[in-house]
């Protein structure tokens, strides 16, 4: 069994050198596991606060532990009721190529849909997404919708939604095949890519109406540009701050906090962040059927990146802070 452990905590963007590569036996199932061959890993940006012991809402790997994720895995061995060989589950077996799992732990997937959407569209990040506008974000028809990072799993189910609900999406992403997919693929009313040097100016004349809900998935650049535009009562859904997870210090400049809370003042808006799982008993079964349904008649599409072997792990991840992805991050993890 190969895994991937952490070798070191990165300092800034994470490099190769701070994962290492180790083999042992395959273990054993006892009573009530099952024996894991993965097919898919999920990479996901949460995964650079885990390498990290900065406090935070959840434990860190530790240097020398198994990198976490989530997976799919195919039962090659049961010793539990339910579960047979030939199963699909999901679990949350990490960076490696085989697991043992208590039956209790893990949730047998439908043949319905492709195995590796349970780790994106119809799974943590698709819920994500869900979750955000359901509860805090409320898209109501004829409002504008704002979300960076739009070509990702979160982003692009963000801004479909919002579609379905009758409002406009605005996507920012990075370079011109990723806007070009928001507009073609995902079916955006508008898509701005932030690394151009007009940027915020391009953003306001997608926005002629202002912003409603603005979707925080990556925090920089964006969010300066962003909060100008807000309209009275908008909404954003705190999501995530991806372009600062590799940050070592504080940005540079004057401090931009004194203007953001007078905005928060004088326009009434609400901000509220959130994690996903404090909504999953509530949301999540609501999630699954209506997800499920949009996902098959096409109202909702998604697009996955996938990496080949489980070596190619960390280069990948790497890369996800950067934007070197292009949809849903998986690697099929494979034999060797
Ligand atoms: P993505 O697949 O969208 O990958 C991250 C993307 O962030 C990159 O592809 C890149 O896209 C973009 N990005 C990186 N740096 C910057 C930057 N400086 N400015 C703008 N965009 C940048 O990831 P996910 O869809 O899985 O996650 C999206 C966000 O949601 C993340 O912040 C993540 O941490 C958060 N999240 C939060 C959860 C919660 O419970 N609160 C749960 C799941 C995710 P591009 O090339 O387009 O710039």
């Amino acid at each position: 069994n190969t895994r991937i452990v952490l070798a070191s905590r990165p300092h800034g963007a994470p490099t190769t050198g701070d994962f290492r590569f180790e083999t042992d036996p395959v273990p054993s199932p006892a009573e009530g596991q099952v024996l894991l061959r993965i097919r898919y890993l999920s990479l996901d940006p949460y995964m650079r606060g885990r390498m990290s012991d900065a406090p935070s809402y959840a434990e860190p790997v530790p240097v020398g532990g198994t990198m976490v994720g989530a997976t799919v895995g195919e039962v090659i061995e049961s010793k539990a009721a339910g579960l047979d060989v030939g199963d699909h589950v999901l679990s949350y077996s990490g960076w490696q190529q085989y697991a043992v799992e208590d039956a209790r732990g893990v949730r047998k997937l439908d043949a319905d849909t492709p195995l590796s959407t349970a780790l994106g569209v119809l799974g943590m990040p698709g819920f994500t997404a869900y979750a955000g506008l359901e509860k805090i974000g409320k898209p109501r028809p004829g409002e504008t919708l704002v979300v960076a990072a739009a070509t990702g799993p979160v982003g692009a189910t963000v801004g479909q939604i919002a579609k379905a609900r009758g409002a406009r999406a605005v996507g920012i992403a990075g370079g011109p095949r990723k806007t070009a997919a928001l507009l073609d693929e995902f079916g955006f009313d508008a898509a701005i890519d932030h690394r151009a040097p007009d940027f915020a100016e391009q953003l306001r004349e997608a926005c002629p109406d202002g912003i409603d809900v603005y979707f925080e998935n990556v925090g920089g650049a964006v969010l300066r540009a962003v909060l100008p535009l807000l309209n009275e009562f908008a909404r954003i859904p705190v999501c995530g701050l991806v372009a600062q997870y590799n940050a070592t210090s504080a940005p540079e400049g004057p401090d931009r906090l004194p203007g953001f809370v007078n905005q928060v003042l004088v326009k009434s808006l609400t901000v509220r962040g959130f994690i996903q799982r404090e909504f999953v008993d509530e949301l999540y079964p609501q999630f699954l059927a209506e997800m499920r349904a949009w996902v098959r008649d096409g109202t909702v599409r998604y697009r996955e990146h996938v990496v080949d072997g489980l070596t190619s792990a960390p280069e990948a991840f790497i890369g996800l802070l950067e934007g070197t992805n292009f949809g849903k991050l998986v690697v099929e993890v494979g034999a060797a």
